[in-house]
C-alpha cells in the first residue's frame, strides 16, 4: 500500500512521462492548427488519469485537489491546451462524483474511470463572466424532464466532450445565487449549438467555445444533487477545483517558459564580449537566483492551497 505522498509522486511521474513522450510531440500542431488534443487525452485515459476524481470503488483514483494540481501542472509544462482540457474534465468529474446517484455512477463515473468518457464544464456565461455562480441560463420542468435555455461561454472541449455540466436557475431567480443548479447534458442533445472557437494565445487547441442552448431537453435524473442546494457546490467543489485546475495549468506554462528563457540566456553569447546574456544583470538579476525561485514560489502557493482544501 503506497502512502499518500508516494501515490502523488506516482501520479506525477505518470503525468510527466505522458507530457514528455506524447504531449510535447503534438503541442505545436495542436496550437498552430487549433487541433483538439485527442491523442494526449487518449494517453491520459489509458493511464487511468482521467478518472483522477472518480472514487476507487468505481474504478477511479479517488484523488483530490493536490493530485489535480500536481498532474495538471506537469501537463501544462508541455501542452497548455491538453492541460486545460484535462483540468476542466477533472472539475466536471468532481462535480458529477460529489452527489452522484447510482444512475450517474453507471452512465458517467464508471466510463470516465475506464477512459471511455470525457466531460467538461459549462458554467461561465457571456453576461455574468467570472461571477459564474449567477448564471442566466434558465431551466423549466416539463413532463418529467427539464428544458434548458441560455448561452454559455468558454466551454472547454466544446463539441468534443461526451457530456457537459451545465448550470441554470429557475425563471426569475437570476440574481439569487442560492438557486444555482447543475444538470449533466450529453453531447448531441437536440438544441445544443456550438459557437466558434476562442482563439486563445498559446491555447488554440482546447476548443473553448460558446454554447447556445435552445430548449435542450434532459431527463429530470440529470439533475446533480438537489435543486437549489448548489451554492454549496460552488464553495465546496466548483470554486476550489476550478481555481486549482486553472492555476496549475498556468503554473506549468510559466515554469516551462522560464526554463526556456534561462536556457536561452545561458546559451546565447556575443562574439565581441565572449559572455553569455545571463551575465547581464538587467536580463538575469542576481545571477538568476531570484528568477529561478519565482515559479517554485508560485507553485508552492498553489500546492499549499490544494493541501489546505
Ligand atoms: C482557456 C479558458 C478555458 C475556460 N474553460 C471554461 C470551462 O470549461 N467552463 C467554464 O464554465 N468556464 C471556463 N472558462 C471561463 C473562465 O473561468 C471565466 O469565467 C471567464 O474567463 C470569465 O471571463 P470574463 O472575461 O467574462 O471575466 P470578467 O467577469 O469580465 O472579469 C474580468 C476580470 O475581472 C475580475 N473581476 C470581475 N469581477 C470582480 C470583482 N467583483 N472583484 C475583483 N475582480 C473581479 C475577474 O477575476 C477577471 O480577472 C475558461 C476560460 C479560459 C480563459
Amino acid at each position: 500500500m503506497l502512502t499518500a505522498s508516494a501515490t502523488i509522486e506516482r501520479l506525477r511521474n505518470i503525468a510527466a512521462d505522458i507530457a514528455t513522450n506524447v504531449l510535447a510531440a503534438d503541442s505545436e500542431k495542436v496550437d498552430l492548427e487549433g487541433h483538439w488534443p485527442e491523442r494526449g487525452l487518449r494517453a491520459l485515459a489509458d493511464a487511468g488519469l482521467m478518472g483522477l476524481h472518480v472514487p476507487e470503488h468505481l474504478g477511479g483514483q479517488g484523488q483530490g485537489l493536490l493530485a489535480l494540481s500536481v498532474v495538471t501542472e506537469e501537463l501544462g509544462r508541455q501542452c497548455s491546451s491538453t492541460a486545460m482540457c484535462f483540468g476542466m474534465h477533472s472539475v466536471a468529474t468532481k462535480v458529477l462524483a460529489t452527489k452522484a446517484s447510482s444512475d450517474h455512477e453507471d452512465r458517467f463515473l464508471r466510463p470516465i474511470a475506464q477512459g471511455q468518457h470525457i466531460t467538461s464544464l459549462a458554467l461561465s456565461e457571456p453576461g455574468t463572466g467570472s461571477h459564474f455562480f449567477l448564471p442566466r441560463t434558465q431551466f423549466a420542468t416539463e413532463d418529467g424532464s427539464v428544458l434548458l435555455d441560455g448561452q454559455k461561454s468558454f466551454v472547454t472541449s466544446g463539441g468534443h466532450a461526451d457530456s457537459y455540466v451545465v448550470s441554470a436557475v429557475p425563471p426569475g431567480s437570476e440574481m439569487d445565487p442560492g438557486t444555482f443548479t447543475c444538470f449533466v447534458v450529453e453531447k448531441n442533445t437536440p438544441g445544443m449549438e456550438w459557437l466558434p472557437d476562442w482563439e486563445g494565445f498559446g491555447m488554440r487547441g482546447n476548443s473553448s467555445r460558446g454554447l447556445h442552448l435552445d430548449k435542450v431537453r434532459v431527463p429530470q435524473g440529470n439533475l446533480l444533487g438537489s435543486e437549489g442546494d448548489q451554492i454549496w457546490y460552488v464553495f465546496e467543489v466548483v470554486a476550489p477545483y476550478f481555481i486549482i485546475a486553472m492555476s496549475s495549468v498556468y503554473i506549468g506554462i510559466a515554469q516551462s517558459a522560464l526554463e526556456q528563457t534561462i536556457t536561452s540566456l545561458k546559451g546565447r553569447s556575443h562574439v565581441h564580449t565572449g559572455e553569455t546574456l545571463s551575465t547581464v544583470p538587467v536580463l538575469f538579476p542576481s545571477g538568476g537566483g531570484d528568477v529561478d525561485r519565482n515559479p517554485e514560489n508560485a507553485a508552492a502557493r498553489v500546492t499549499r492551497c490544494a493541501i489546505g482544501g
